[in-house]
C-alpha cells in the first residue's frame, strides 16, 4: 500500500458539537497544554502550569510579539523603522515604586463575602435580577433580588430560580426572564434583601470593601513592616523606573519604545474562566515615549499595528473588536484607551479583554519624578534649551490571555475526525510544525523516519512518533494542531517518496522524500497567508 492508511475513523461517542470551554480545558489537560497548578495536591485557585505543548505555544506567541516589537518593529508613519528596546526588570522592586504608581492606594477591587457559602466575589462582577415591586419569601426571609455572576447563562439563571422556588410567573417561560425582573447592580438593593450566588437565603453578602490586589512579601530575614515588598502587579512600572537608565545608556531618541515580557501577580478576588483571570500570569507590555504633540498620531499607529499582530497569530475576524473606553470608564490620567477584546466561549456573545491600548500622557514619569526626586525630563538633542516629559502610549497585552484566545480560536469542530475536532493553529504558533510517522515499526521504516526527523528538527519543532495505529496517531496530531504529517511506508525505500497529510483538509499527497524541507518552507508560508 503506497498511501498511508486513511480508513475514515468514526467520531468518538463524546465528540463535541459546540465550542465549549469544558472540552477546551479537558483537551489542554489531556494533551499537555495546561494543567492546574499543584494538581496532585488538588490544585491552588488561580494558578496554572504550562505543559510541554502549552509552553511551546506560549513561547511562540511571546517570540512573535518580541519580533514584532524589538527585533523587527514596523515602519513608522514617517517612513522610518521605529526603535524599541527590550528590558527584563526584577519582579520585586523598592516598594516606593508601587506607592508612586498608585498601586498601593488604588489597585483594588471591591470585594464582598457570602457569610452562608463562604465564597468571595468581586462586587462589580455580580449582577442582580431585581423584582420590579415588593419582595417574595425565600426560605423564610423577604428577598427582593437574586445575585448572579456576570457570565451566568440564561439556563443557569432559570435553574437557580427554580431551585429557590421562585414562582413561575416571575421566572417566565422558555428561558425568558419575565418583565417582573429587571437587571441591575449590587448597590441598588439593600444587602439584606439579596440572595447571593449559590446561597439559599437572602442577607448573606457583606458590605463591599476595597481589596488590594498586590501580593505582599518580605525581603530579608525579618518579617517587619519595613521589609514589606510586593510582587509586581504589572510589568509596565519596571519600564518607567528604568526609562532614565535606558535614555542615558542607549542611543535611543524620542520617539522610541521599551518592551518587556514577564510575569505579573494579582491577588484576584475571584480567579475564573480557566487561565483568563489568574493570580499569576504573563504580560507583554510596551511603553512608547513620544513628544506630546505627536501622541495622537502614535496612538492611531499602534492601534493599527496591534490589530495586524493579532491577525498574524490567527486571532482576527468577527471574534475580535477594538472597543473605545467611555469617558466614565477611563482612569483619571488616561486621555483615551481602547481595549482589544476577544469573543471567548465564556463571554459570548460578549467579549473579554485581551489587551489595553492606553494613552497615559506623562502620568507615570511625573509620579516617579516626584516620588524618587530623579529628573525624568528629556532634553531635545537638537535644541538643549528644550526639555519636556515625554507622553506615553501603552499597548499592554496579556500573554496568558493571548494563549487562551489562540486556543479558543483554533478549536474547530469536525465530526469527520476521530476526536470530532482539530486545533486549527496558525502555523506561526502551532507548537509542533510537523510529525514524522512510519506506517510500521519495521522493514527499515523507523530508520528512514529517524533520518528525516534529524533533518527537519534543525529548522522546525517536529515530532517522531513510531508506534500505534496510524489513525490514532493522526488523531493525536489533529488534537495538538500539527499542520503536516509525513508518513513513511513500505514504498518509501524504493520510490523515495512519502505521504503528506494536510491537517485542515485531511488531504494526502505523495511527495519526494528529498523535497520535504522545501515542502515545509513553501507550505508553512502559504498557510500563514
Ligand atoms: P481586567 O479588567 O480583566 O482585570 P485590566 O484592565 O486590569 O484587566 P491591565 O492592567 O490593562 O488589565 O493589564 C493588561 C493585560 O494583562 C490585560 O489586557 C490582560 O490581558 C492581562 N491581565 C490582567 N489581569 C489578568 C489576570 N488576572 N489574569 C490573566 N491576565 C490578566
Amino acid at each position: 500500500m503506497s498511501q498511508a492508511d486513511s480508513a475514515t475513523p468514526t467520531p468518538a461517542p463524546t465528540a463535541p458539537t459546540t465550542k465549549d470551554m469544558k472540552d477546551i480545558v479537558a483537551l489542554c489537560k489531556r494533551r499537555g497544554f495546561i494543567f492546574q497548578a499543584s494538581d496532585i495536591y488538588d490544585g491552588i485557585n488561580g494558578f496554572w502550569d504550562f505543559g510541554p505543548l502549552g509552553t511551546e505555544l506560549k513561547n511562540n506567541i511571546r517570540d512573535l510579539w518580541w519580533k514584532a516589537m524589538v527585533k523587527c518593529p514596523p515602519i513608522g508613519p514617517d517612513g522610518n523603522p521605529v526603535r524599541i528596546v527590550g528590558l527584563d526588570s526584577a519582579i520585586i522592586q523598592n516598594p516606593k515604586v508601587w506607592v508612586a504608581s498608585g498601586h498601593v492606594s488604588g489597585f483594588s477591587d471591591p470585594m464582598t463575602d457570602c457569610r452562608e457559602t463562604k465564597k468571595r466575589y468581586r462586587a462589580d462582577h455580580i449582577y442582580l435580577l431585581m423584582l420590579r415591586e415588593g419582595t417574595i419569601d425565600i426560605n423564610g426571609k423577604p428577598a427582593r433580588a437574586f445575585a448572579f455572576l456576570q457570565d451566568a447563562t440564561n439556563d443557569e439563571v432559570e435553574k437557580r430560580l427554580k431551585k429557590l422556588n421562585v414562582p413561575n410567573k416571575i421566572i417566565g417561560d422558555n428561558n425568558d426572564i419575565s418583565d417582573v425582573l429587571v437587571r441591575t447592580s449590587l448597590q441598588n438593593v439593600p444587602l439584606n434583601e439579596i440572595v447571593a450566588p449559590d446561597a439559599k437565603a437572602p442577607g448573606s453578602l457583606t458590605e463591599p470593601r476595597a481589596f488590594n490586589l498586590l501580593f505582599e512579601t518580605h525581603a530579608g530575614a525579618i518579617q517587619s513592616e519595613e521589609n514589606k515588598t510586593y510582587l509586581r502587579g504589572e510589568t509596565a512600572q519596571g519600564i518607567f523606573i528604568n526609562y532614565k537608565n535606558i535614555v542615558d545608556s542607549s542611543r535611543v531618541r524620542i520617539p522610541f519604545g521599551i518592551a518587556q515580557v514577564g510575569k505579573a501577580f494579582r491577588n484576584e478576588v475571584n480567579p475564573r474562566n480557566f487561565i483568563f483571570r489568574s493570580r499569576e500570569f504573563e504580560q507583554m507590555e510596551m511603553e512608547w515615549f513620544c513628544h506630546p504633540d505627536d501622541a495622537d498620531m502614535w496612538f492611531d499607529f499602534w492601534m493599527e499595528e496591534r490589530k495586524k499582530w493579532w491577525l498574524s497569530i490567527g486571532v482576527g475576524g468577527d471574534d475580535i473588536i477594538f472597543r473605545k473606553h467611555d469617558v466614565d470608564e477611563l482612569v483619571f490620567y488616561s486621555k483615551k484607551t481602547f481595549d482589544v477584546e476577544y469573543r471567548f466561549p465564556f463571554t459570548a456573545p460578549d467579549f473579554g479583554e485581551l489587551e489595553g491600548i492606553a494613552y497615559r500622557a506623562d502620568y507615570d514619569l511625573t509620579q516617579h519624578q516626584k516620588h524618587s526626586g530623579t529628573k525624568m525630563e528629556y532634553m531635545d538633542p537638537d535644541d538643549n534649551t528644550k526639555r519636556y516629559l515625554p507622553h506615553v502610549i501603552e499597548p499592554a497585552a496579556g500573554l496568558t490571555r493571548g494563549v487562551l484566545a489562540v486556543l479558543c480560536e483554533a478549536y474547530t469542530i469536525d465530526p469527520n475526525r476521530p476526536s470530532g475536532m482539530y486545533m486549527n493553529f496558525h502555523p506561526n504558533v502551532a507548537p509542533i510544525k510537523a510529525a514524522i510517522l512510519p506506517l510500521m515499526a519495521k522493514d527499515g521504516q523507523p530508520e528512514i523516519a529517524q533520518k528525516l526527523y534529524m533533518e527537519l528538527r534543525e529548522d522546525y519543532m517536529v515530532e517522531l512518533d513510531i508506534k500505534q495505529n496510524i489513525g490514532k496517531r493522526y488523531a493525536r496530531q489533529d488534537e495538538i494542531g500539527t499542520p503536516f504529517c509525513f508518513t513513511i511506508d513500505n514504498d518509501t525505500a524504493s520510490d523515495n517518496s512519502v505521504t503528506v497529510r494536510h491537517r485542515n483538509s485531511m488531504k494526502q499527497e505523495r511527495i519526494a522524500l528529498d523535497n520535504v524541507k522545501n515542502f515545509m518552507r513553501e507550505n508553512m508560508a502559504k498557510m500563514a497567508r
